[in-house]
């Protein structure tokens, strides 16, 4: 984990504690401010159904935290690798999220804090700001509902589910013959056959 300090104010961080802040030494200097270079471990899944990062995975934060008159502002990116599905073929889809963050932690007896709810704007909490709920949120926003592997990703064909990116050019299944069809279950769907020539079948 590497914690990088710089522009006077430092940010201590809590033992066992990532996420959290100390900003004790701001001082409620507005102006006052600190940059926070640090690479996290996802406390969980975070993410959506089809896409998400994984529990455990490096999360690195490149940030700045500011005081301003009202609290202490959080700004920066937030980037993970992320593993997922492709919602159309069901394929692996590798990527990485990059959220822009900007949160707004007020200070205790601050007019931001009289005027909001808990849930609206996050708290400085005795000089310590907790970022996780922030990233989780940010993360949850960023990230698609529906990947895909690529974008003219052509998802898995109707009849046999195989993915048509790995299928020939034109792939399809022809109807069989009505009078054919008694035949059909003696052909192996796994075979390559076409399934619409039971003749090349009936010996
Ligand atoms: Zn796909
Ligand atoms: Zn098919």
């Amino acid at each position: 984990m590497v914690v990088t300090e710089k522009k006077g104010a430092s940010v201590r961080q809590p033992a066992g504690k990532p996420y959290v802040l100390d900003i004790a030494s701001f001082g409620r200097r507005p102006g006052t401010s600190a940059q926070v270079h640090r690479t996290v471990a996802a406390p969980d899944r975070l993410g959506v159904e089809m896409i998400a990062i994984e529990k455990g995975e490096e999360i690195d934060l490149d940030l700045q935290v500011q005081a301003v008159s009202e609290g202490v502002l959080v700004t920066g990116t937030v980037s993970a690798d992320t593993a997922g599905q492709c919602a159309r073929c069901l394929g692996p889809v590798d990527g990485a999220v990059n959220v822009f963050l900007t949160e707004l932690y007020a200070y205790p007896d601050s007019e931001t804090q009289r005027t909001t709810d808990e849930d609206e704007v996050f708290r400085v909490d005795d000089d310590m700001i907790d970022l996780e709920q922030a990233i989780v949120d940010a993360i949850g926003l960023e990230l698609p509902l529906s990947p895909t592997c690529r974008p003219d990703c052509p998802g898995l064909c109707p009849d046999c589910g195989e993915p048509l990116a790995d299928l020939e050019p034109g792939h399809a299944h022809d109807q069989i013959d009505p009078r054919w069809a008694g035949l059909a279950k003696y052909i192996d769907p796994d075979s390559a056959k076409p399934a619409g020539r039971p003749e090349a079948d009936a010996r």
